[in-house]
């Protein structure tokens, strides 16, 4: 990518100098492939984007179907998440770009429109968010050269202001992929898989194991919630651990 391109994509340029880039870069939709147009689309063209299933949750607590995906498996103080995810549709398309084709940017971006909805929560408002994006391996984050959920982390701190702790969690060992997994056999292949790295960030709070009474809430970042297998695991990392409030949100969440 050239610097006028990666001027453009961070969405600092007049309306006029975007539309002259367009005609000499033209970009398209990653949903329909129709050309975009103009500073304000970006990755999707406003057909695509309207047209996107969205959550649009009322509730924040375990009562909402994020929620519910972690009933009787972890206690969520904040659940989460931006749209439906069907198979074979325009948000799997999204989901495609942004993790197998090389896209950390479009994950960038996703991750201010998730920041533009949690900027104005009244919960959040009033508490110490600290981001902790589900870890990636390090044999496949140098495959694929990003963690999309980082990017995704990056793109609502960008809005929100929220610190991101990437290294809170360390995923240690490389698993069998998931995707023909059912529930029970995604969580026992998951055992295990993250460790806690407590070190750093716990000597902010001079090593105390218990900070549920303070206004700190650690939100596990994730790019689709499926079984919920991968964020439980996440969770009991940080729970065993330490006592602290903790939530979760996550770009898309499956449609069964
Ligand atoms: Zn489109």
């Amino acid at each position: 990518m050239n610097r006028i391109q990666e001027f453009w994509k961070f969405g600092n340029s007049h309306i006029v100098f975007q539309e002259m880039l367009d005609l000499v870069y033209p970009r398209h939709c990653v949903v329909c492939g129709n050309t975009l147009w103009g500073k304000y689309e970006k990755y999707l063209c406003v057909h695509c984007f309207y047209d996107l299933p969205l959550l649009d949750f009322q509730d924040y607590t375990m009562k909402n179907e994020i929620g519910k995906v972690f009933w009787g498996r972890c206690n969520f103080e904040f659940c989460w998440g931006w749209m439906e995810y069907r198979s074979g549709s325009k948000t799997s398309d999204i989901i495609k770009e942004l993790k197998y084709k090389g896209n950390p940017e479009i994950a960038h971006y996703l991750g201010t429109v998730m920041g533009e909805s949690l900027i104005d929560l009244e919960y959040l408002k009033s508490h110490e968010v600290v981001l902790i994006p589900v870890p990636m391996s390090p044999e496949k984050r140098k495959k694929r050269g990003y963690n999309q959920t980082e990017e995704i982390a990056k793109g609502i701190s960008k809005i929100c202001g929220y610190e991101i702790q990437a290294d809170l969690l360390e995923r240690t060992v490389m698993r069998d992929s998931q995707t023909r997994m059912n529930r029970v056999s995604r969580f026992e292949n998951m055992q295990g898989v993250f460790r806690f790295n407590s070190s750093e960030f716990q000597t902010r709070f001079d090593h105390k194991e218990n900070l549920v009474d303070t206004s700190l809430l650690l939100i596990i970042v994730d790019d689709i919630i499926t079984t919920g297998a991968t964020i439980e695991t996440c969770y009991h990392a940080i729970n065993d651990n330490l006592k602290v409030k903790i939530g979760v949100c996550s770009l898309g969440l499956t449609n069964k």
